[in-house]
């Protein structure tokens, strides 16, 4: 009866209060008034809605299993509405765009048309509005990009020009990204808030009054355009003490009848004065934000609303008859930061992150770099399939009517866009919401195999002859692939995404002992057969396969193509024994050596020296696989601190080392040399030296990490290299710029470090690195996935790669970070790392490249056949590639999609989207550092471009079209002339029109691209793959 009620007299509003969706009056015009003589509070009704972490995604969309948590989406934007038709002076800001689509999905046409007029009026604004608010430190830039785009384009097919959001809004990250802000400001945002620093940090900004700064995102290459305005929060993203409003808060509600008991009214307006004065203390404009939610509040949004207006209306009150000067008014942060642009204050900077952050004494919030290390790793690896998947389905103009492949392509990118959140690939959920995330992922993988499948279909026949269709090997890491064990004759063809042409070793799993390869001109390829170990074979999850050996050998791939590889087992021959040797170790010292590079092992089997042959420099290349064991305790203090999910916290300085030497056996054949070092029998690695090339690869295997002894443990790789390092060493920020990181300092503060392990982690997401200016040498480790990363002595590195822990930290996830595995014994991790070792003045040239290349890894598809060569050949196209020319050897195409386009007119064709890259710093490298320019006309072989528009970098804006506000700096490098009440702006070149593209170091550039003679399709609604 309640709700009948309800609806109706909701029905009845919506014909007088709504703003017709044509409009348009949203941005900073839209924005409540402020008074210029009063402190002015910005009230920000807010929901933080976390996309999955105790429950998965659906389930806080619905509001099920509440026996968790009480959280249920749906109802926060099913309340919010109707509050905000009732009162346009009220305001709410609206961030995961996962959850919002969910929600829009489900709405009548008339509802659509009433929050479309919500929008345009600015009472419901977007912020952020990502897929979801994305983990910064073990994030990639390219995930990052697309979540964002992600998000973006939905809001622009569906709210246009007022659905552009201007501002990020990070407030529960666990420490922030420079990077992050970079990509913030390229998307053309004029702020970026948060809620997480590390509590010295804050307690200096708080006292300096410098919560509010100029964040320079790239300040050694993209200079302005990275610039970002960055406020820190006051209260995390909570409201003042008292002030909680939600439904099941126990603070009072405003009692504002004299006539009834327990009247509140002049306690509760007191109160909020004060904490309105405190807060105005710290911060440099008579205006202040209030963040009035918190996790998934407004459920039942009328008894926030409620009270809210209570609370605004006794505190203005008070301006008359108390000569208050406080003015409280709904706002949203965009209106409080153009507030503050108009207040034209000179701003402090900032050039370095916001990392590590460490919540109190003794608790830092290092350990979530490396948690959940296999979904950090299937994270990783699936962005690489997600990108293939989008050129592929590009390259071959698959027909969105007739293939249907926009629509499975949205299946991997929300999966992907989900993953991103800061409760998902940073490892922070419960255990059934990290399984819910790897299935999103297994069934967009699914959706997108089929895309690649139909587009390969288009590619690889030369005529009409059918194509036979692909199969993929999911569990290649674990050496396991049925195709592969259980054919004798096979087809390998294998996809590279990147737009240069690359050299890969493959490893294919086999049941055989000896195979003849040959490759896409029926050359013979030259193999080696190594044996699968029993440590790999041990894998639980590798049960029901049964490959003994894998079939090692080097493909040739073309840039953004693939090449064709026929393989055969070949009977009664013993290859395996032919080609390889494999000896215990003898307990002699030995060396593996190649052209670039040779590696001395000890009388003990252990890395001893590591020589570059080009300079014939040497280090002490002392690696092991170690351990320290996790705190424990009760969460109670910071002293008493246990290790868990978010924190790292070792119970001692040094790691656990081993008693025993390491079992050692080595491996040599024509191809690779192999070095299996077991340190324990759950801490296994190989390192990998390949015929010709520069880096060695260190493959870890570790688990099921023993507990027998009732402790946890954080397993760490670990290198000893003897460099004068001067307790310096490099980081890279979400695989992009690489930032200096000191031991036991902070650029903007003074530390009192509490912690002298946990403390100086910080996020690797590619790349970490050791320079000794003396010898002029680099020590470089890449990594397949994001770890957490650290150099706890001069000339050491290190590196975690496991963990596995038996309490909880405390922060809310409510179980210890313990992973047991499809047989419950402990997660068995395997991984890879690059280690590189030449002079500084080279390396770039090689970490760069090779990082691309670590973190695009090629496709591998395979198909049955029982053609030969010559056959095959015949009807299939063995080598292909999209492009006519290779891109220059610092640009990267980091995008290539059929997607959107920049007005909301629906066009016939599908325009494409390309994203280009220059990859390397300022003065990284002599050649490569400089600007270069790329043509795009007749670059790519099955289509021809028409005509090209430049984007932000979330391509959801012209970039002619871009205004940010300008900011006035401490350090002077953006001050510009005051003008009252109008805030000013950067203006861009339009581009001319030319398809010369011109880039600079680390600068992406963003375009939608109209093709000559468009896909062959029918005309179909562009827009449905949102709905
Ligand atoms: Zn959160």
């Amino acid at each position: 009866m309640y709700r009948t009620t309800f609806v109706v007299s909701f029905l009845l509003c919506l014909c007088r209060a709504i703003p017709t969706p044509e409009e348009k009056q949203c941005g900073y015009v839209s924005c409540n008034a402020v008074k210029d003589d009063m402190i002015n509070v910005h009230l920000v009704p807010h929901t933080h809605d976390d996309v999955g972490w105790l429950k998965t995604v659906d389930q806080y969309y619905y509001g099920a299993r509440n026996d968790i948590q009480n959280a249920g989406v749906q109802y926060v934007l099913d309340s919010v509405i109707p509050e905000l038709v009732n009162d346009p002076s009220k305001r709410f800001i609206y961030v995961e765009i996962a959850f919002f689509a969910r929600w829009w999905r489900e709405q009548e046409d008339n509802m659509k048309t009433v929050v479309k007029g919500l929008v345009n009026s600015g009472q419901l604004e977007f912020i952020l509005g990502g897929w979801c608010m994305n983990d910064e430190a073990s994030t990639h830039y390219n995930a990052i990009i697309d979540q964002h785009a992600l998000g973006f384009e939905f809001l622009r097919q569906n709210f246009g020009g007022c659905g552009r959001p201007r501002i990020g809004w990070q407030v529960d990250p666990f420490g922030h990204s420079r990077e992050q802000a970079s990509l913030f400001a390229q998307f053309g945002f004029d702020g970026l808030f948060f809620g997480r620093l590390d509590y010295q940090d804050k307690n200096h900004r708080l006292n300096t009054t410098t919560m509010e700064m100029l964040w320079h995102g790239s300040p050694d290459n993209l200079g302005e355009k990275s610039d970002l305005f960055t406020g820190v929060l006051y209260n995390l993203y909570q409201p003042p003490g008292g002030f909680d409003f939600n439904q099941y808060s126990s603070d009072e509600p405003f009692m504002d009848d004299p006539r009834l008991h327990d009247y509140n009214v002049d306690k509760k307006v007191d109160d909020f004065l004060k904490a309105a004065k405190d807060q105005a203390k710290y911060y440099k404009t008579n205006h202040i934000m209030m963040t009035m939610g918190s996790d998934f509040e407004y459920q039942n949004a009328h008894h926030w609303y409620k009270n809210l207006d209570k609370l605004i209306h006794y505190t203005n009150k008070r301006q008359t008859t108390d000569n208050s000067k406080i003015n409280l008014l709904y706002s949203t942060p965009s209106c409080y930061t153009y507030q503050l642009n108009r207040a034209n204050k000179t701003w402090p900077t900032k050039s370095d992150d916001f990392y590590p952050y460490a919540y109190r004494e003794h608790s830092f919030m290092t350990g979530y770099f490396t948690s959940r290390a296999a979904l950090k790793g299937y994270i990783r690896e699936t962005n690489a399939f997600l990108q293939a998947c989008r050129q592929l389905d590009a390259l071959a103009r698959l027909a969105p009517d007739f293939h249907n492949s926009s629509l499975k392509i949205q299946v991997l990118r929300e999966a992907m866009g989900v993953a991103q959140h800061h409760d998902a690939v940073s490892g922070t959920e419960k255990q059934q919401v990290a399984y819910d995330y790897a299935m999103r992922l297994a069934n967009g993988r699914s959706e997108c195999q089929k895309v690649m499948n139909d587009a390969m279909g288009q590619l690889v026949p030369k005529g009409s002859e059918g194509f036979m269709g692909v199969f993929f090997c999911d569990l290649l890491n674990i050496s396991a692939c049925s195709i592969t064990e259980q054919n004798k004759q096979f087809v390998m063809i294998v996809y590279n995404p990147l737009s240069h042409s690359i050299d890969h070793w493959v490893r294919l799993p086999v049941i055989g002992s000896a195979y003849s390869v040959s490759g896409p001109s029926g050359e013979a390829i030259e193999t080696q057969m190594i044996p699968v170990f029993k440590r790999t074979q041990n894998i639980p999850e590798r049960k029901g396969y049964m490959a003994k050996n894998e079939l090692v050998f080097r493909v040739e791939i073309p840039a953004l193509g693939y090449s064709t590889y026929m393989i055969k087992m070949s009977e009664g021959t013993h290859m395996l024994r032919k080609t390889t040797n494999v000896r215990r170790f003898s307990g002699e010292p030995f060396a593996i050596k190649n052209k670039h590079m040779s590696l001395k092992f000890d009388s003990n089997g252990n890395w001893d020296k590591l020589t570059d042959l080009h300079t014939g420099q040497s280090v002490d290349a002392r690696s092991d696989i170690v351990y320290y064991h996790g705190m424990a305790g009760n969460c109670s203090q910071g002293k008493f601190q246990s290790s868990g999910a978010y924190i790292f916290r070792p119970n001692g300085t040094t790691p656990q080392t081993w008693t025993d030497p390491p079992t050692v056996v080595t491996v040599d054949g024509p191809l690779v040399n192999e070095v299996h070092t077991e340190f324990s029998p759950w801490v296994t690695q190989v390192t990998r030296q390949y015929k010709d090339e520069p880096y060695l690869e260190v493959e870890w295997t570790v688990g099921p990490i023993t507990i027998v002894d009732k402790m946890g443990k954080e397993v760490v790789v670990r290198v000893n290299t003897g460099m004068k390092s001067d307790a310096t060493f490099y980081t890279d920020a979400n695989g992009r710029d690489i930032i200096k990181r000191v031991r036991n300092f902070r650029k903007t503060w003074n530390l009192n470090q509490t912690e002298s392990v946990a403390g100086n982690y910080y996020p690797v997401n590619s790349r970490i690195f050791l320079r000794d200016e003396s010898s002029g040498m680099q020590f470089t480790v890449l990594t397949d996935r994001s770890q957490g990363g650290a150099s706890i002595q001069d000339g050491q590195l290190e590196l975690m790669v496991h963990r596995r822990l038996l309490y909880d930290d405390s922060l809310g996830v409510g179980e210890p970070m313990n992973e047991t595995g499809s047989d419950k014994q402990g997660l068995i991790i395997r991984g890879k790392m690059y280690v590189h070792f030449g002079q500084i003045s080279d390396a770039a040239k090689f970490h760069r490249e090779f990082g691309l290349r670590t973190y695009l890894t090629p496709i591998t598809a395979f198909t049955k056949t029982d053609m030969n060569y010559q056959d095959y050949s015949m009807f299939y196209n063995t080598m292909w590639s999209g492009l006519k020319q290779e891109l220059p050897a610092n640009i990267h195409m980091l995008t290539l999609e059929q997607w959107g386009g920049p007005t909301l007119t629906p066009s016939q064709t599908q325009p494409y989207l390309i994203r280009l890259e220059h990859f390397y710093e300022n003065g990284e490298d002599p050649q490569l550092s400089l600007p270069v320019t790329v043509n795009l006309q007749d670059l790519f072989v099955t289509f021809n471009i028409a005509s090209i528009e430049e984007l932000t970098l979330g391509a959801n804006l012209a970039i002619a079209d871009l205004q940010r506000l300008s900011w006035n700096t401490v350090d002077g490098d953006l001050v510009t002339d005051k003008n009252n009440n109008v805030y000013k702006v950067e203006n861009r070149q339009k581009l001319k029109g030319s398809l010369d593209i011109t880039l600079n170091p680390m600068e992406i550039r963003t375009f939608q691209v109209n093709l000559k003679d468009g896909p062959p399709r029918q005309n179909v609604d562009k827009f449905t793959v949102f709905s």
